[in-house]
């Protein structure tokens, strides 16, 4: 009967990590501010750029608005560069479905961003022109960040607390054992330049094209094992934000992900930029084309920087991340806290066209008509196409489950894998 002693039950016990991440997803979450600036330094003039701040999911509805940043670091020309800047949004954009809500949209992007990557390139490669260009390709939609990329421009996130994370793979033979197995795989010849009486000179190059990059748009004159296959990583920030630096690799030879951060951290996104190439000149000199943009994703009730990071903050930090590893360069290297400040939604980066198309496609409703999963053509119903279409034609007597792709996706899936190269591989395939 005695009221005088209650021991109360203990709550359960949460870690720190999740009462934070409640805490900083708790509330109302409106739609962040964005905020950039760019900066870049020429010396061959190869490096290109995208920005796009008010793109629109439904065209006329600012609340579906969208922005997009891109860079673009060509190579043997330009001109790859410049198509991949001038097509490449639109060919993701058609490959996501009409009229889906916002969640249906974003989980679409991965998809439709190796669609709109592979198209791309089919595009370019038909024009018969030899160049090529990395691509790092970031969406922004409210807080979650899409960001696709070929080649060895980055993209890094620092978020509130400090951590720096990497949200791109680079694609370099020299550091990328996944890939070399891959090109090998699929034909090609990996190597150095041999020169002064049989030294090996310079980073690992594939054969043939001596290309020091395993992915990339364009390139027509090296192995189709150089694919435009796209690594896709997409997260949630807290409502507390982020900046993200897309960057040439004229930024990322010079500087590590953490020292580009830091260099930058309190300025505005305007002056970051600059002063971010102005940091990778200073160590290094003007070796490459050096391309920067700064991203600020901020809470719009309260647009500050990103602080320089306390002492205290930077511990919790280290409590709730994984600290990504410097170079960060293979595929399964340390993974973003799912109860810090950021939650990984989406992260795939084969180069199996198979495996990041998905199986579930189903034919166009209205027309009984395919379409192309990658190009999006609309193949007409099977009884009006029989007599052009060949062996690829009929879905369900196709090996591959996979979504249905025109014939010339198809050769293309076909010549990435190594199975019927359009130009003869080297004997030591
Ligand atoms: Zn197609």
């Amino acid at each position: 009967m005695s009221q005088m002693k209650i021991s109360r039950p203990k709550p359960p016990l949460v870690p720190l990590g999740t009462l934070i991440g409640h805490e900083l997803r708790s509330g109302k979450v409106e739609k962040p501010h964005v905020k950039y600036g760019q900066a870049a330094l020429a010396k061959k003039g190869e490096d290109y750029f995208l920005i796009k701040p008010d793109c629109q999911r439904i065209p006329g509805d600012p609340s579906t608005s969208f922005s997009v940043f891109a860079i673009f670091d060509g190579h043997n020309g330009i001109s790859a560069a410049i198509f991949a800047k001038e097509n490449l949004l639109d060919n993701v954009l058609s490959a996501i479905p009409p009229a889906v809500s916002r969640d249906e949209w974003l989980q679409a992007l991965p998809r439709a961003l190796v669609a709109g990557f592979v198209k791309t390139d089919i595009e370019f490669q038909q024009k018969g022109e030899t160049s090529g260009t990395t691509v790092t390709f970031v969406v922004i939609d409210g807080w979650t960040i899409t960001v696709a990329s070929v080649g060895d421009s980055r993209c890094i996130l620092d978020t509130q607390g400090g951590v720096v994370s990497l949200l791109t793979v680079d694609h370099r033979l020299e550091e990328n054992v996944e890939e070399r197995e891959r090109v090998t795989a699929s034909g090609g010849e990996v190597g150095r330049l041999n020169i002064f009486g049989g030294n090996e000179v310079g980073p690992l190059r594939c054969w043939p094209g001596g290309l020091c990059l395993s992915r990339s748009i364009g390139d027509t004159d090296v192995g189709e094992f150089i694919v435009p296959i796209p690594h896709v990583k997409q997260v949630k920030l807290s409502n507390a934000g982020g900046r993200l630096i897309i960057a040439s690799d004229g930024i990322w030879d010079a500087l590590s992900s953490d020292l580009a951060a830091k260099s930058c951290r309190g300025l505005s996104a305007v002056l970051a930029a600059k002063l971010v190439v102005k940091e990778a000149l200073r160590s290094r000199g003007l070796k490459d084309d050096t391309t920067c943009l700064v991203v600020d994703i901020i809470p719009s009730d309260n647009p500050i920087l990103p602080p320089t990071p306390k002492k205290k903050q930077s511990f919790l930090g280290s409590l709730f991340f994984t600290k990504k590893s410097q170079n960060g360069t293979n595929k399964a290297t340390s993974k973003l806290s799912a109860v810090g400040a950021v939650e990984e939604l989406f992260e795939e980066g084969s180069a199996m066209l198979d495996e990041r198309l998905g199986k579930n496609f189903p034919p166009n409703q209205n027309s009984g008509s395919y379409r192309c999963a990658v190009c999006q053509v609309n193949q007409p119903p099977a009884d009006n196409v029989t007599a052009n279409s060949g062996p690829l034609f009929l879905p369900a007597s196709q090996p591959w489950e996979g979504p249905y792709l025109c014939p010339t996706c198809q050769k293309k899936k076909d010549a990435m894998e190594g199975k019927k190269a359009s130009k003869p591989a080297t004997a030591a395939a």
